[in-house]
């Protein structure tokens, strides 16, 4: 089993503009919100309600159920999602999407969400790696079935005599050590490495000096002090079910899962079949039961909720009952709407079946000093050096359109700061790229304005 070379592919693009977004800024004792804390601002009582969802996932309360986050855009929908998911540990998955995303030409509806829900779910991975260094002994010829110098190969395993300084140890080990010992030409009395991981040999050497030792982490030799021969290490590795799915599928299919789990990360469009993803799961479950793996359920959001239609809102049902189910929410800037693939009209466009499952947090609009306190931390992210007036400024801007229209402008004005031979962001700046780039509201006007110009 070669897990650990599987390359975790999480989707970073999409939340690059969130970094700054920490947790959720709660007082550990209090569960109430520290106003400006883990990068969040303001936004009170939201965060004070998906902290109580924290509690409610940690107690194994919200299985077959899902958070629905409601309120205009730019409100911190994607980063109160966020913050909850790092509330529930570092390692936890986020996969955000956008409902639109389903409707592909390629791929079926269902099978995109699907991808998206294994995205949502970890897989933390303990492995035991050691190294054992000593001096190659003679085994007699009960104990290996032949003898070449001091080892010998069984079917099954090989058996090889190590005098460590601790003591005469024999070795039960992977049949691939015998070949890496015969293209050594390990001979008794020879002092030798041996990296080990779950038993399967990794590495095989010789040491020139008796008293070294493998530096894990500086990955070299280095003197040990004697008596130290024999050094174990866990290795932790997380990766998600689809990490898992895309490492071992291949075009043709039929290979044995196990020798492929090592493949490293293929370019998208391989095929993910649903075997291949019901052979996983097994292997899973056998580590998991063995206490190999442990599954960590991660966060599942999903942006535009009203986008999705009936067929995916009843995959949604099923799927959130499944025991492999990661923690969804989802958001909407919509009030009532209709249920795309139904003639009915329901709250935000979800069906009432599913609308029964949700617990629902909204999310305000913010006013001008919350939005400059947000600002100002982005551009603190950003690395970007800005004076109190544009910062202001920036705010009214935020105002009228958006404050991620706002955040936007940052880098743009920092650029144009830059060609004027500034290091410090003006309101000059803010105004020259505020001129040049429309934000949403502003372009509709204008398209409505000047329709007879544009092609209809
Ligand atoms: P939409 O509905 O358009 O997807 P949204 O409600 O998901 O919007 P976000 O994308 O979370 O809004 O917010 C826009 C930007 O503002 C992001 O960069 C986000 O990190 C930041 N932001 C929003 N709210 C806060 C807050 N309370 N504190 C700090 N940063 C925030």
């Amino acid at each position: 089993m070669r897990i650990e070379e599987v390359q975790s592919s999480t989707k970073k693009q999409r939340i690059a503009t969130h970094t700054h977004i920490k947790g959720l800024g709660l007082d550990p004792n209090t569960g109430t919100a520290i106003p400006m804390a883990a990068g969040f601002v303001g936004q009170v009582a939201a965060r004070e309600a998906a902290g109580l969802v924290v509690d409610m996932i940690r107690q194994k309360k919200m299985a077959g159920r899902a958070l629905l986050l409601a309120g205009p855009p730019s409100t911190g929908k994607t980063a109160l999602a966020l913050g909850i998911s790092q509330e529930l540990g570092s390692k936890v998955p986020f996969c955000p999407m956008v409902g639109s995303e389903v409707y592909s030409a390629e791929v079926k509806k269902t099978e995109v969400l699907m991808e998206n829900f294994r995205r949502a779910i970890g897989l933390r991975i303990k492995e035991n790696k050691e190294v054992y260094e000593g001096e190659v002994t003679e085994l007699s010829p009960e104990e290996t079935e032949s003898t070449a110098g001091g080892y010998g190969k069984s079917i099954s395993h090989v058996i090889i005599g190590l005098k460590t300084v601790k003591g005469t140890k024999q070795l039960k080990l992977d049949p691939t050590i015998y070949d890496a010992l015969i293209k050594e030409k390990v001979a008794v009395g020879d002092v030798i490495y041996i990296e080990a991981n779950s038993g399967a040999v990794k590495r095989v050497g010789r040491c020139d000096a008796f008293a070294t030792e493998y530096d894990l982490e500086a990955e070299e030799y280095v003197p040990i002090p004697k008596g130290e021969v024999h050094k174990k290490k866990e290795i932790v590795q997380d990766v998600t079910l689809h990490d898992l799915d895309a490492a071992n599928a291949r075009p043709q299919g039929g290979q044995d899962i196990l020798s492929l789990m090592g493949q490293m990360m293929k370019p998208r469009k391989t095929e993910i079949t649903e075997k291949l993803r019901q052979e996983i799961n097994k292997v899973v479950n056998r580590y998991i039961d063995e206490g190999v793996a442990e599954l960590v359920p991660g966060v599942l959001f999903i942006d535009e909720v009203h986008m999705l239609d009936i067929e995916c809102f009843s995959y949604l049902n099923r799927a959130l009952e499944s025991t492999l189910a990661p923690i969804v929410i989802f958001a909407t800037n919509r009030g009532i709407c209709n249920v795309r693939g139904t003639d009915m009209t329901s709250p935000h466009g979800i069906p009432v079946d599913l609308l029964d499952r949700l617990v629902i947090i909204r999310t305000e609009t913010y006013g001008p000093t919350e939005m400059i306190q947000i600002l100002a931390i982005r551009a603190q992210v950003e690395e970007l050096e800005i004076d109190e007036e544009s910062l202001a400024y920036l705010g009214e801007i935020g105002q009228h359109a958006s404050l991620r229209h706002a955040i936007q402008l940052l880098s743009p004005a920092s650029i144009v700061a830059k060609t004027n031979g500034r290091d410090k962001i003006c309101k000059a700046d803010i105004e020259e790229v505020s001129s040049l780039y429309l934000d949403a509201k502003s372009s509709a006007k204008l398209l409505q304005a000047q329709q007879e110009r544009y092609i209809t």
